[in-house]
Formats: structure tokens, C-alpha cells, sequence
């Protein structure tokens, strides 16, 4: 069911309008595109985003919608380093009133608050985690069951912080940021001796690091159908 809903989803094409582009770190950006009425997502997923003002090669990439449908506004936000691709410096030069395409968005990357849950982003995989707690104090009641996010960048440059801190506050949101491997797993261990099978993993980022995350769960007998995982290829 939800893989012929993801393929009827990439037939679905808008042409987003731009609005904004702002510097979230030193080589991460943020980009805004206005809603389209038509268009709807769940948070976690991803959609395929196509520059059309110019023809260059290779000109799709896959990201994160990293708004929650509240916000009203689709929100992607990515490293740019200082050689970038083509689709990146596109990316740079969109100015107010140009669009991009979008197809879907599209995955299961959902996240349900009536089971415990652990949620670790390395770097960039934090895309998804904003939309998702986002959605969750939107709706203002609360995460049901425990929510801890281990937040890993080896740089300490977090973005989104101020806005995961105050979700943190004032909803049953845990957060930590970790700058080591050591320090990650430490805090995994915890959750996992805690809940072990009775919590669901989610786990997004570069894909290496995804997979090594894998399987240190499993190693620890957490079992594969309760770790959802978000990979990131292209890093
Ligand atoms: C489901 C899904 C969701 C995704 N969501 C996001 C998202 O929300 N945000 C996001 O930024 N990306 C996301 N990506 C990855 C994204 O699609 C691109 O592949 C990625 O941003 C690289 O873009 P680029 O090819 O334009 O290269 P650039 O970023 O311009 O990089 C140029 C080259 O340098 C290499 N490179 C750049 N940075 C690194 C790094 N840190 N480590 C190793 N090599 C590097 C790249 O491999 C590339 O070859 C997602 C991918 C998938 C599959």
C-alpha cells in the first residue's frame, strides 16, 4: 500500500515558488518555498526536488522535507561546501518568484508517540527530526510515550537548536547533543537497557553512519523491524 502510494506520489509534479534562502551554520543553508495548496506530506518524508530555472546536469536531488505541514511552508535545509555541485549552486542563485520542482514527498520515516522512542541524527539527518517534532509540538499535547533525541555532529555545530530546545521544554522531547561515537553510544545504551524491544529506533544521516548505528542496535539485540532508518546517499 505504501509503496503504490509513494509511486503514484513521484507522478504528482508541483512547481513550488521560492521565497527565502538563509545561512543556518557556515556551510548550511536553508531554503523556503511557499505551500501549494494542493500539495500535503507527512512529516519524515522526502521529496525529489528538480531545479528548472536553468539546465544543468544531474539536476535532481532527494531532501528531507524538514517543515511540518503546520508551519506551511516546505523547508529544505543542506550542506553546501565550497565546491559544490551544480545542483547546489543552483540552488544559490534562486532569487524571489523563481521556482523549483518538486515530486511526492514520499517514505514511512514517521515517527508514532504512543511508543517509546529513540531518534539519533548524525549532522545533516536532523532534516527529518525537525518536521517530526515540529508536528509534535504543534499539536501541543505532547508526545504520549518518551521521546529522546541524540543529536551527533563531531563539529558541536548544531543546527536548529534554539527551536529543539524549546520544544524540548515544553513537551515530553528529550535532547542531547553529542560530539563523539563514544559519547552516542553511551546515551544509546541507556534507552536501550531501558526499553530494549519495547522502543522503536530511528535512526537518519549520511548512510555509513546510519549502518554502523544499525548495527551497534542489533549487536545489542535490538531487533531490525523496530529500527527505521533514513539514509542519506549522496554524502
Ligand atoms: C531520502 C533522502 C533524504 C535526504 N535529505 C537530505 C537533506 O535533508 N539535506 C541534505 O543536505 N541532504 C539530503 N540528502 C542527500 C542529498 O540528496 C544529496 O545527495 C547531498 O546533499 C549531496 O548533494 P550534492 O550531490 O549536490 O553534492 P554537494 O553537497 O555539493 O557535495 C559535492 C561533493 O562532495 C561530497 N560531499 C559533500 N559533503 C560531504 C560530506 N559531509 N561527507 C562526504 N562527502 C561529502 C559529495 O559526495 C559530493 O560528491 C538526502 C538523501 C536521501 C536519499
Amino acid at each position: 500500500m505504501g509503496f503504490i502510494q509513494d509511486a503514484l506520489s513521484m507522478f504528482k509534479k508541483k512547481d513550488l515558488l521560492f521565497l527565502e534562502s538563509y545561512k543556518e551554520t557556515e556551510n548550511v543553508y536553508t531554503f523556503l518555498f511557499e505551500k501549494d495548496k494542493t500539495l500535503s506530506w507527512k512529516t519524515g518524508q522526502y521529496g525529489l526536488f528538480t531545479i528548472i530555472h536553468k539546465k544543468i546536469k544531474n539536476n535532481t536531488r532527494p531532501f528531507s522535507v524538514a517543515s511540518a505541514p503546520t508551519e506551511n511552508v516546505v523547508r529544505i535545509t543542506t550542506t553546501i561546501s565550497a565546491e559544490p555541485s551544480d545542483f547546489k549552486k543552483a540552488l544559490l542563485e534562486l532569487k524571489p518568484g523563481m521556482r523549483i520542482r518538486i515530486a511526492g514527498p514520499v517514505g514511512s520515516f514517521s515517527v508514532t508517540d504512543n511508543i517509546p522512542s529513540l531518534l539519533i541524527a548524525g549532522g545533516i539527518g536532523i532534516t527529518p527530526f525537525r518536521a517530526i517534532l515540529k508536528q509534535i509540538e504543534a499539536e501541543g499535547k505532547g508526545a504520549v510515550q518518551p521521546i529522546t533525541l541524540l543529536y551527533l555532529d563531531s563539529n558541536n555545530s548544531y543546527i536548529f537548536k534554539d527551536e529543539l530546545n524549546e520544544i524540548a521544554n515544553n513537551h515530553s522531547v528529550h535532547v542531547t547533543y553529542l560530539g563523539s561515537r563514544d559519547d552516542l553510544h553511551e546515551e544509546i545504551d541507556k534507552f536501550t537497557s531501558k526499553y530494549k524491544n519495547e522502543g522503536k529506533y530511528f535512526i537518519a544521516g549520511p548512510k555509513s553512519m546510519v549502518e554502523s548505528i544499525s548495527s551497534y542496535l542489533q549487536k545489542d539485540n535490538i531487533s531490525k523491524r523496530n529500527i527505521k532508518k533514513d539514509s542519506f546517499f549522496g554524502y
